[in-house]
């Protein structure tokens, strides 16, 4: 895989401004070049005192560095930075928290070099306009002072004025009120641009003249100031960007010291106002004509915006291509699951590549967002991607990602960008306004829903079906439509909700219903039928297809682990699919041959899907039968045990036997295991039987010991419903002692597929079960994942080699040469080796040439009952 290309953060505030704007244009520039990638989030948070300011974990895992723009975040979130690590960079502001490296314009050479050019134009008395909150122009506050002290000039306190913020009201009420207070003065330094435009305004409102009256100067140089003649200090920020950019990296590659601190200089753009004269006027004219037709664009656009999330609260993301000239886009929004890791789901992803994954629904990890796929730059997609997060003043809603680097640089997306976050904050508000919907319901509303939902997951509940699938199929026969049903059943629900109690089993079902709600059907589509059973009704499908492809998806969404209580589990489901009209005419029918379906789905082994023939009634009947026959031969005493012997292959000694189960039933006759386990393992009864066998081994091993015998190894055939028991290796001691048996001499056989479940759980139980004495065997190895790797990694004592083999040893030279290989491996595993079905004695001489240790089959003795046992190897 080819390397993570180095990525940087930028938060901000906004982007759109001229001040941030230039900043980070001064990043891209700097990282371009480099190819570099970055990620530009735009916090939108409130600079105001008391407003949560930035401080979310976001792409942490993705981004090298983060560079923070002014006060935008919160001091944890720079320690959280520090703690793990990772490089930051502050501009245009210093950070105290942390050692952090900052870049900083020279405020104070700024507001002096302007305050001193009025003095130089004849001025004494000069007034200061600014925001005094902000630090950094408090900064300023000083170089006004410092350059009326350097020249002598008294300072006058009522000529100082807060103008509270640093936009045009500022600059306007501060001008109202230097001329009620009706001290004099000739010159306005102002601390911003915005509050240098507004005063200007106020001044040339009661008719006074600038720069022939009054003289002003603006702060920061934003790209309107030029056309209205303003003289005004050229803030830096390109050069910031640029500077913070290169300390940055070095950073990274861990050159740079901790607390580096950068000032760049601002200098003075002179213009009209402050008195000098005039430059030549700049105007563009076909710049303009442009401009006006973006913007009626851009109207357009958001008109169509705006009214698509009146009516459904929803935003088309293909309409918003246009704006950052954005070729991949996504929305998310935060999973509102607080004991969890703050995870984002893909409400909608759009993609103009071809070929692209839809990630619609994807689960992703906040800190791990942006992933690959989203930047996309192989395919003329971009290596920047702008963040707008999503935030009403209750909470973070999530997120809008656009990919495209054009906002950057191109005035008018800038503004589109802004008119963007306008758009998402009313979509934030209606998903508020949903929210608010859902508490103040009244107490009636209450009752109605509590009788039509589940009150656990709050899905619709089988009232509501049977109230709704009458109307469904009666449209849908009206307009000769089809409908399904699709009936999904988890695999182990049972299992864990047994061992590991309700409460956990609660907290599954509550996740497999948010990750059937990823489904995104159309609304009444999702209902609990109660226990571990869903259904997902379909009133429109065109094609069994259409079915089968959301059942898979279906089947998808439940793969990934479910994260209960600490305890990670993975959990399948099976799904039985019955279709409208040919599989029922009504629910009952519909839902009985689902329900077949799902069965037989169980039956070939979960986590698939099976749409309803109609010759699984006969199937299903036949499956039934066998659950109340072994229902039956349990009480009634029919099943016993038959032995075969192991032999030593060296010596021909016994070495054990392998316990047997056979059912003589009076209805059908002697029945294979083969035919009846593995009903049982789908119906749980093989607990019972299970338990029963151990019992019965055991009980024999004891009647012949107290003959007199020797100890011999006793195999007993284990099921994986058996050892997923939370409490298997508890009940086993348990029967052990009850039956008074030397656990040194028990063998478990084992297939691969067990270990193969969930390989940890697994490993402890098998750890527990050595702890104990007993040995644990791989029984028919070889026919199923046969992995070597999970071998070596399993505590285990004895692998049976699957009769499939033997049968071919002498013939086939490929299975020849594959016991061989097993068997080596095997001796090198510190493992000893059974061949299972040996019938001939050729059989036995290739095993015997190959080293192998035991063998059993039919050659020495089929399995057969104790007495027998007893008589021919006792
Ligand atoms: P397995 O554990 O692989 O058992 C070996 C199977 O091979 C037995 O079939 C045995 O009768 C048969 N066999 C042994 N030697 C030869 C031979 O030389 N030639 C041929 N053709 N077959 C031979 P069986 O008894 O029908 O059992 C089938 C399977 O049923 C077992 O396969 C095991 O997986 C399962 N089973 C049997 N008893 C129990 C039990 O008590 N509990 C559980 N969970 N499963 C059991
Ligand atoms: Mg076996
Ligand atoms: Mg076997």
């Amino acid at each position: 895989m080819a390397k993570k290309k180095l990525t940087i953060g930028v938060v901000a505030r906004h982007m759109e401004g001229a001040l941030n704007g230039r900043i980070i244009a001064g990043i891209h520039q700097y990282l371009q070049p480099l190819q570099i990638r970055m990620i530009a989030i735009r916090t939108m948070y409130s600079n105001k005192v008391n407003y949560p300011r930035y401080d979310n974990p976001l792409a942490f895992d993705v981004v090298d560095g983060w560079i923070v723009i002014n006060d935008v975040a919160e001091a944890s979130y720079f320690t959280k930075l520090h703690e793990r690590g990772i490089p930051v960079v502050s501009a245009n502001r210093s950070v105290d928290v942390i050692p952090c490296a900052s870049i900083l314009t020279d405020n104070f050479h700024g507001m002096f070099v302007s305050t001193e050019h009025l003095i130089q134009h004849g001025h004494k008395r000069i007034a200061f306009i600014g925001d005094l909150v902000n630090p950094n122009m408090r900064v300023r506050l000083e170089g006004y002072l410092h350059a009326l002290e350097t020249y002598g000039i008294p300072r006058d306190p009522q000529l100082i004025v807060d103008s509270k913020t640093f936009n045009y009201a500022g600059g306007h009420h501060s001008a109202e009120k230097l001329l009620d207070q009706g001290v004099s003065f000739t010159g306005v330094v102002a601390a911003s641009d915005m509050n240098a435009i507004g005063a200007l305004e106020k001044l040339q409102s009661v008719g006074i003249r600038v720069p022939e009256d009054i003289a002003l100067i603006g702060y920061n140089d934003i790209p309107y100031t030029s056309s209205i003649g303003l003289t005004t200090i050229f803030h830096p920020g390109v050069e910031m960007g640029r500077k913070a950019a290169e300390v940055l990296l070095r950073k990274i590659q861990g050159e740079a010291s901790f607390a580096e601190e950068h000032i760049i200089n601002c200098n003075l753009r002179v213009r009209t106002s402050c008195g000098c004269a005039a430059d030549a006027p700049s105007g563009d004219q076909g710049q303009e004509e442009q401009n006006a037709n973006y913007v009626q664009h851009m109207i357009e656009s958001y008109q169509e915006i705006g009214s698509n999330l009146l009516r459904h609260g929803h935003i088309n993301l293909q309409d918003l291509s246009w704006m950052a000239n954005s070729k991949v886009s996504c929305l998310a929004l935060w999973k509102d699951d607080p004991a969890q890791k703050p995870t984002l789901v893909i409400d909608q992803h759009y993609d103009q590549r071809l070929e692209s994954v839809n990630l619609k629904g994807a689960l992703i990890p906040g800190e791990e967002f942006p992933q690959e796929m989203l930047f996309g730059n192989e395919f003329g997609g971009s290596d920047t991607i702008l963040i707008h997060i999503i935030r009403t003043y209750r909470r973070e809603w999530g997120l809008l990602a656009l990919t495209g680097s054009s906002f950057i640089y191109h005035p008018n997306e800038r503004l589109s960008v802004g008119m963007m976050a306008h758009v998402l904050d009313s979509l934030a508000a209606i998903l508020e306004r949903d929210e608010l919907l859902i508490e103040s319901r009244s107490a009636s509303e209450q009752i109605r829903y509590l009788a039509y939902h589940d009150p656990l997951t709050g899905l619709l509940n089988r009232r509501a079906l049977s109230e709704r699938i009458p109307v469904l199929l009666d449209n849908a026969s009206k307009s000769g439509s089809k409908a399904a049903l699709i009936l999904l059943d988890l695999d182990r629900f049972k299992v864990i909700n047994d061992s590991y109690g309700h409460l956990l089993g609660d907290q599954l079902l509550m996740q497999v219903t948010e990750r059937l709600r990823l489904l995104s059907l159309e609304i009444n589509s999702l209902y609990r039928l109660g226990g571990d059973e869903f259904v997902i009704l379909l009133p429109h499908i065109r094609d069994k297809e259409e079915v089968i492809q959301i059942g898979e998806q279906l089947l998808e969404l439940l793969q990934p682990v479910f994260l209960l209580d600490r305890y990670e589990f993975y959990v399948s489901g099976s799904l039985g699919i019955s279709i409208f009209p040919e599989d029922g005419q009504d629910m009952t029918e519909l839902i009985k041959h689902a329900d077949i379906a799902m069965y037989r789905a169980k039956a070939k082994g979960k986590n698939q899907l099976e749409l309803f023939h109609s010759d699984m009634n006969i199937r299903t009947l036949h499956m039934l039968e066998m659950d109340n026959g072994i229902r039956k031969a349990l009480a009634n005493q029919e099943l016993q045990l038959f032995y075969q012997p192991q032999i030593d292959v060296i010596t021909g000694k016994l070495f054990g036997f392998e316990a047997l189960i056979r059912w003589f039933s009076p209805e059908r006759g002697i029945v294979s295991p083969m035919e009846f386990i593995p009903v049982a393992e789908e119906t749980g009864q093989i607990i019972l039987i299970g338990e029963w066998v151990l019992r019965e081994a055991c009980r024999q091993m004891k009647q012949w010991r107290e003959k007199g015998g020797d100890w011999i190894k006793c195999s007993v055939n284990i099921s994986g419903r058996q050892f997923e028991q939370r409490d298997f290796v508890e009940r086993l001691r348990f029967i052990l002692a009850e039956m008074d048996m030397d656990p040194r001499y028990l063998c478990l056989e084992i297939t691969e597929s067990i270990a193969i479940q969930d390989i940890e759980f697994c490993l402890a139980q098998l750890h527990d079960l050595n702890e104990l004495g007993i040995s644990i065997a791989m029984d028919d190895f070889g026919t199923g994942y046969s992995s070597l790797v999970l071998l070596k990694q399993l505590p285990i004592q004895y692998v049976k080699i699957d009769r499939s083999f033997i049968s071919n040893i002498v013939s086939k030279t490929e299975d020849k040469s594959i016991v061989q290989g097993i068997v080596s491996l095997s001796h090198s595993l510190g493992m000893q080796v059974i061949a299972e079905g040996v019938e001939d004695a050729e059989q036995l001489h290739f095993l015997h040439a190959m080293g192998c240790d035991y063998f059993q089959g039919y050659l020495m003795s089929p399995p057969i009952p104790a007495e027998e046992f007893d008589t021919m190897f006792l």
